[in-house]
């Protein structure tokens, strides 16, 4: 069986982690699954002149088992000796967690794109070492970078574009945001392999990872959502949203600015019934159910709070069963 998921961070790499335990458990170990990855890429950003992906590390890290499994990035063990180098100096972004060992994984893949070599070709270098045991595949091998206008008071205008990652991790998402952009998306295509995986995939699992700048920047992508729309494999999403909060994170905030309620029904109509033929929400959003099925999406209330592997590995069952049930668009009259 070939699975296929679109990822972000956090939310994705944990669910990740959780379906290639349940499909060992599935087919006993006997390895007939095939997971391919696209990885998130427009959370990107260059700092002290490396290039970091924090998305595509988060995904390795944690499924080839190096990531700090309570912060839920960046490296197990980790020391900030650079930081704190790099403070003494008066250097900025000081707001940026770069801490030593995740800085070699920076330093190499710089190293390797200042070579010339494509940033699907460098992913798969460094996946060399983690073994994560799915195929990551960047979303672009083309620059795209999620900014978000906010509210500054002393900006011309009164409004700035921040990147993504000034707003997330240094303004912690308090300013008030305007709109988010994609910035590149129009002009960029697809990563090597990107759109074959999604028409050779057998499922299609969207897990729960944030929808704007997630999942939303990988469909933006020309054509990735079209091909995930043209797929023959059923497409069964899982919901980020659990009770009208994002599990961890402020995912609400930009849920907002892109007029979708926080709850789980309203980001099942956002991705849509052309996107989506299946929908997992939470059993305390029970709810929902007759909500995303009269929109023509399959629905099932289960437990979605992915509090260790085994938790994750119960929604991934959970996802697969669903599909399983489903053909391509049997929902959509
Ligand atoms: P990021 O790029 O590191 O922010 O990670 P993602 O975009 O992949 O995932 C972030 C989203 O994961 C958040 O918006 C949360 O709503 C969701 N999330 C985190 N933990 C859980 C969980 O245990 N259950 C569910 N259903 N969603 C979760
Ligand atoms: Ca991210």
């Amino acid at each position: 069986m070939r699975i296929v998921a679109p990822a972000g961070g956090i939310g994705a790499a944990r669910f990740l982690r959780g379906l290639l335990r349940a499909l060992t458990e599935r087919d006993g170990g006997d390895g007939v699954h095939e997971v391919t990855v696209i990885g998130n890429t427009a959370d990107d950003i260059t700092l002290f002149g490396l290039r970091v992906c924090p998305d595509l590390d988060t995904v390795m890290y944690t499924l080839g088992g190096g990531i700090h499994e309570e912060q839920g990035w960046g490296r197990t063990d980790e020391t900030y000796s650079v930081k704190d180098e790099l403070a003494a100096y008066g250097a900025e972004p000081q707001w940026f967690g770069l801490g030593d060992r995740d800085l070699a994984t920076h330093v190499l893949r710089t190293q390797l794109l200042d070579s010339g070599y494509p940033l699907s070709a460098v992913t798969e270098a460094l996946c060399a070492r983690w073994r994560p045991g799915v195929t990551l595949l960047p979303m672009s091998d083309d620059r795209v970078e999620t900014h978000v206008v906010i509210d500054d008071a002393a900006a011309p205008g009164g409004r700035r574009a921040v990147h993504f990652q000034e707003y997330w991790v240094r303004l912690h998402a308090l300013p008030r945001a305007h709109s988010v952009v994609a910035v590149g998306a129009e002009s960029a295509t697809p990563g090597p392999g990107v759109l074959a995986a999604i028409a050779d995939a057998d499922v299609i699992l969207v897990p729960p990872s944030n929808p704007v700048v997630s999942i939303g920047t990988v469909l933006s992508v020309p054509g990735i959502r079209e091909a995930i729309v043209a797929a023959e494999a059923p497409v069964v999403g899982v919901s980020p949203i659990v009770g009208g909060a994002p599990v961890r994170g402020m995912a609400d905030k930009l849920l907002r600015v892109v007029g979708v309620d926080t709850e789980a029904a309203a980001v099942a109509a956002h991705y849509g019934n052309e996107l989506l033929d299946g929908w997992l929400v939470d059993d305390s959003d029970a709810g929902a159910v007759p909500l995303v099925e009269a929109i023509g999406i399959a629905c099932r209330a289960v437990p979605l709070l992915m509090t260790d592997v085994d938790a994750a590995a119960a929604m991934a069952h959970a996802a697969l069963d669903l599909a399983a049930g489903l053909t391509r668009r049997q929902a959509v009259t």
